[in-house]
Parts: structure tokens; C-alpha cells; sequence
């Protein structure tokens, strides 16, 4: 296909404002892709792509696929260089941005400008594939997708010392070659901005439509390869059963399945039991370790983004060779520990996510320790579309493998499996008050939280479902007075825990709840020295309290409750601080608890 008519073509689509034109006008362009069948024929598509591979990723904006994190690597300005040198000698690349200042969109300033007279060293040397590239006149229509897809590629690589000319060169021979039209569409596609109203979605829906095949099968298709071309490609040549036929890769990553926020009350309301994890303070990430016939090893991880993170993370790929006896993709997430294992904030870990130079330095100032939540291919199999706890359970036999009888995992509970280097805790329960003290335990732990998910649910690449849901943060919060307590059992035997909360009520104090959840053993402490001066009565465990202390408490909702004598009970509370700024004359009132109610 020649460049110019994936120009007019693009043109055509950035003039339709209708969603479903758009999509017919994309099917269109991915049909005529590559013509007649003789030039289909004649590319070799397991060496080079073919026209219909290229087209539907440029029509997106990409050059490579999306699963593949190599960049062009050109900033604005070896843009800007190579339009002005094509432009000719009295053009600098200053003018290309003065006129970007006055039209704001590159394509439009590419457009502007006459290209073809040029000469330069470039000329002769860009387009990359030989002599015959450079000779021919701008806009003569000789220039093809499939050249520009090749120079592209060439100006990827270029590495090291001149990189940066080699760079400029290649792009100066292709504007060099380019009529307006298609000089708009080089320089949007360079600067990843083709802003032609193509989404993914699109060109989901053009496949489905331009090869008659289900838009559910591409969907899964696109999950699986994270690659538009050959999906194109596939349901062209293979349709349905091609397309069913498509696998993960282990070393090509998949899009992250994320969550949305959500709360305890929901959950177990949509689904009958609710599977409960930490939520750890970390970095996604994929893990793609493989193992060869040979037996040969090659981890590669992945960031939430599907870019490359291996170099800066050897624990992950230490912890990988150490613990994975065969071949899988496993997703998690990485923490930065301190030097009791004990999780240490976010921040942490992104002193050494991304880091590409000084790894090993980095590395003695912050740990890194991988916590593995799923589980998306073991051994040659796809799980993707099995529950989630049978995903859970086969992540805990690849990670028990190194060290354990899988017979004696049949009975394993949560706690065996905290002996599970690298496995996430993971309780399936329908009761409120489990998940509670799971909530309550992930924090004393120094986690984040807790994250909910639906037991059933397959694993959707990308999407941020309803089946995984982060538990959410509070909205409002309340000031409470603390009118009694509970003496703790066991270790926590000469603690008080299970605060008591009121609220005002006129003159009076009106229960709204019982906070245990949010507090850690030192805090306890502290707090049972601040409340045991001003106990009030005792009865056994129970102790009644003198309206001294205000707590801050977070909570998920407010609901009608006989338990209570406000007549409302405070969902899920949990212990946020002390208000010693605040006397109980300052606490809130049972009217602002009905407000927030309603
Ligand atoms: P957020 O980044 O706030 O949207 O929360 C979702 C993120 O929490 C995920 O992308 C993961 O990086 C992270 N996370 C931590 N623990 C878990 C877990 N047990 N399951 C799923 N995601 C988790």
C-alpha cells in the first residue's frame, strides 16, 4: 500500500465525526490493506509484516506492538530538525517551531511546507533499504507503508555515539519523499500524536467488521497478544477458529487486570462469598519467566505498563530462578521491605522501579521483595479464563513446588501459606467481621488495605472491573467520644481495644459503634495509657469510660441499627487518631451523623 493512500485515508477519518463511520471507514482501510493477494502473497509474514499488520497499528498511532516496549526515540526537536532540513536550506528547525507556536499541531506545520528538493547526505541514505530509496520526488507516490514501517524500525535501533543523527538522517529521507498530506500524517505517527479519533476500540470493532468475525473473539484475541497487527492478521487469514487459537506468550506481556474502589457491604452483596487480600503498598508487576527444552531460564518482568522493568529489579528475577521449576507468567506485586521484612511506603520502591543505572547501589539502599497475587499461564496452559481461585491455588502449587509436597497443600490454611515465599494471603469468607480483622490485620502488617474479589471471576486483561475492587478510602470521617472498652485477650491481655463510640445528642451521648480495626499493638498501648485513668466502671472485660477522649474514625458507611443507642451504626469503622485538640463538647453530633446519612 502506498503511503499516500494510507494518508487519504486518514484524512477521511479525521473528518468524520460519527463513531460508526469511523469504524467503517478503519475496516475499509484494513480490507484494501494489502491489496490484491499476490502482494499478500509475496510477504513472508513470519520475516517481515505485512501491509495489514502495519496499517492497523499506524492507524493507532504505533509502530511496534503494544505488547513491545521499543520506542522511536525521537524527541520533538529531531523532528522538528529533520522537517526543517527537508524543507529546504532556508527553513531551521526554530521556523518549524515557531509555526507549531502559531498552529499548534504538528501534522498541520508538516503539511505547510514544500519537501523534495533536498539533497543531503540524507537523501541518499534515508528510507533505509538501498538505492533506490531517496531518489524519487517528493509526493510522487513511489513512498510505501511498508518503507516508512522498515525506516521506522532502522531509526528504532540506532543506539549509542550518532544515534541521534543516524536518527535525524532517516527521518529527513522520508519527509524528504513526502507530499503534504503525507508529511501531516509522518509527523503525527513519529510524535505518537496520529489524534485521527482511532481509539482501541476502533480497531477492535473495524477487524470484527472488515473480516466477519465476532468482536468478542478479536477482544479476546487483542487480550491475549496485545497485538493489533496480528490480530488483523489472524482473523483475515484464520478467522474465528485463528483467533481462538491465540495464546499468551511467556516473555510478551499482557495488560494488567486492575480494580475499581468499592466496599465490603457491595461485595458481599454481588457475590456470595468475597476472596480477601492485603492490598500490598508496591509496583505491579509481570512476571514472564521461561524455561526451555534445554532447560535454560529466562525471566523478564514487566511494569503495569508492559515496559520492561527486569534490569532494575535482580531480586524478582533471583526470586524467580529460585522458586519457579516451570515455565509461567505471574502478576503481582513488588514491595520495598526494611530490614525486618517489614513493607515500607510506596516511595521506596520507586527509588529502584525504573532505575537503569546503578542497580547494584541502589539495590544495598532499598529491598525489593515480589508478593504474587495471580497467576495468568503455568506450563504451556492459559488460565485466563478460570476462577480466581482456582488461579490462586495454582499460583500456590507453582510457588510450593521449589520446597513442598503439593499432596500436603490439599489442607493448607491461610497461615501455612504465609510460609509461601512470594504468595499473597488470600481468605474466601461471606462474613463482615472476617473481613474486618483481615482489614485490620493488613494494616497492623503496614499494608494499605484490603482488596476484593469476586471468587468467581475470570482474568480480564485491562479492565478495571467491578470483580476486583480496592476497599475505599473513607470519604467523611467522624469525630467520636470514646465512652468505653474492652480488656484485650491474650497478648493483648492488658491492652484496652474495642473503643466504644459516641456521639453527641443534645446534652447526651448516643453510641454509633465499636472501632477495633486500624490499630496497632504500640498504638494500643499508648491509648490504654491516655483511656485506663479515666475508667468509669468495670464488668469483666467491659470497662465504661468517662467522655474524655475524641477519636477520628473512618468508616464505609452509616446505617440504621437497633444495636446502638443513637440508632445508628457506623459501617466498618476504623481508628483513623486521637483528636486531643478536641473535647467532647467539640466531637459530632447525631445530627451530622443523620446528614451524612442521607
Ligand atoms: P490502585 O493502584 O489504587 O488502583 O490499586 C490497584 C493496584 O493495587 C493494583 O494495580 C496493584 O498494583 C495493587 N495491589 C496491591 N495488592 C494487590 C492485590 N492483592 N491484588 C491486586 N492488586 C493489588
Amino acid at each position: 500500500m502506498e503511503f499516500a493512500t494510507f494518508a487519504d485515508r486518514a484524512a477521511a477519518i479525521e473528518a468524520e465525526p460519527a463513531d460508526l463511520e469511523i469504524i467503517a471507514h478503519v475496516s475499509d482501510l484494513l480490507a484494501d490493506a494489502d491489496g490484491d493477494s499476490e502482494e499478500r502473497r509475496s510477504a513472508d509474514s513470519a520475516v517481515e509484516p505485512q501491509n495489514l499488520e502495519i496499517v492497523a497499528r499506524f492507524v493507532q498511532g504505533r509502530v511496534v506492538p503494544a505488547w513491545d516496549s521499543t520506542t522511536l526515540d525521537i524527541g520533538p526537536t529531531t523532528c522538528y530538525e529533520a522537517i526543517a532540513r527537508a524543507a529546504g536550506t532556508n527553513v531551521g528547525s526554530d521556523d518549524v517551531e515557531e509555526r507549531l507556536a502559531e498552529v499548534g499541531e504538528i501534522g498541520e506545520v508538516a503539511a505547510g511546507y514544500e519537501f523534495g528538493g533536498q539533497q543531503g547526505l540524507g537523501a541518499f541514505t534515508g528510507g533505509g533499504s538501498g538505492d533506490e530509496v531517496g531518489t524519487g520526488g517528493a509526493g510522487d507516490g513511489d513512498l510505501t507503508v511498508s518503507e516508512v514501517h522498515e525506516t521506522l524500525t532502522e531509526l528504532a535501533a540506532a543506539e549509542g555515539s550518532g544515534s541521534q543523527d543516524r536518527k535525524i538522517d532517516l527521518l529527513f529521507g522520508l519527509f524528504n519523499r513526502c507530499s503534504s498530506e503525507e508529511a501531516r500524517y509522518l509527523a503525527r505517527l513519529v510524535l505518537s500524536e496520529m489524534r485521527i479519533g482511532v481509539g482501541e476500540g476502533t480497531v477492535r470493532d473495524a477487524i470484527a467488521e472488515a473480516f466477519d468475525v465476532p468482536v468478542e473473539r478479536v477482544e479476546r484475541a487483542l487480550q491475549v497478544s496485545n497485538d493489533y497487527g496480528q490480530v488483523a492478521r489472524v482473523a483475515r487469514d484464520e478467522g474465528r477458529e485463528g483467533l481462538d487459537a491465540m495464546e499468551l506468550e511467556v516473555g510478551r506481556p499482557v495488560q494488567a487486570m486492575l480494580a475499581q474502589a468499592g466496599t465490603v457491604t457491595d461485595a458481599l452483596e454481588e457475590w456470595e462469598e468475597a476472596a480477601v487480600e492485603w492490598k500490598y503498598d508496591g509496583a505491579r508487576v509481570q512476571l514472564h519467566h521461561r524455561i526451555d527444552d534445554d532447560g535454560t531460564a529466562e525471566t523478564r518482568v514487566f511494569s503495569r505498563n508492559m515496559e520492561e522493568v527486569t534490569d532494575a529489579l535482580p531480586e524478582v528475577v533471583e526470586f524467580a530462578d529460585g522458586a519457579l521449576e516451570e515455565s509461567a507468567i505471574l502478576d503481582g506485586e513488588v514491595v520495598a521491605i526494611d530490614e525486618n521484612d517489614d513493607p515500607l511506603p510506596f516511595q521506596e520502591v520507586l527509588k529502584r522501579f525504573r532505575r537503569k543505572h546503578d542497580v547494584a547501589k541502589a539495590r544495598e539502599d532499598v529491598t525489593v521483595r515480589p508478593v504474587f497475587f495471580d497467576c495468568l499461564h503455568v506450563d504451556g496452559e492459559d488460565l485466563l479464563e478460570e476462577p480466581l481461585t482456582a488461579r490462586h491455588e495454582r499460583l500456590r502449587g507453582v510457588l510450593a513446588e521449589a520446597d513442598e509436597d503439593p499432596d500436603a497443600l490439599e489442607d493448607a490454611t491461610v497461615d501455612d501459606e504465609a510460609d509461601i515465599e512470594g504468595l499473597s494471603l488470600l481468605w474466601t469468607t461471606d462474613d463482615p467481621d472476617e473481613i474486618e480483622a483481615i482489614d485490620a490485620a493488613a494494616l497492623e502488617a503496614g499494608h494499605e488495605g484490603i482488596m476484593l474479589k469476586d471468587p468467581d471471576s475470570a482474568y480480564s486483561p485491562g479492565r478495571r472491573g467491578k470483580h476486583w475492587r480496592k476497599r475505599k478510602p473513607d470519604v467523611e470521617t467522624l469525630d467520636c467520644v470514646v465512652t468505653g472498652a474492652e480488656w484485650g485477650e491474650g497478648r493483648r491481655a492488658t491492652f484496652l481495644g474495642t473503643f466504644e463510640l459516641s456521639v453527641r445528642a443534645g446534652d447526651d451521648l448516643e453510641t454509633v459503634g465499636k472501632v477495633a480495626t486500624g490499630i496497632t499493638d504500640e498504638k494500643l498501648e499508648e491509648l490504654t495509657e491516655l483511656l485506663e485513668p479515666h475508667i468509669a466502671a468495670e464488668d469483666g472485660q467491659e470497662v465504661d469510660l468517662e467522655p474524655e477522649v475524641v477519636f477520628e474514625v473512618g468508616y464505609e458507611e452509616i446505617q440504621t441499627s437497633p444495636t446502638y443507642s443513637s440508632g445508628y451504626a457506623l459501617r466498618f469503622p476504623r481508628f483513623l487518631g486521637v483528636r486531643s485538640d478536641k473535647d467532647p463538647d467539640d466531637a459530632d453530633s447525631l445530627e451530622r451523623v443523620e446528614r451524612l446519612r442521607a
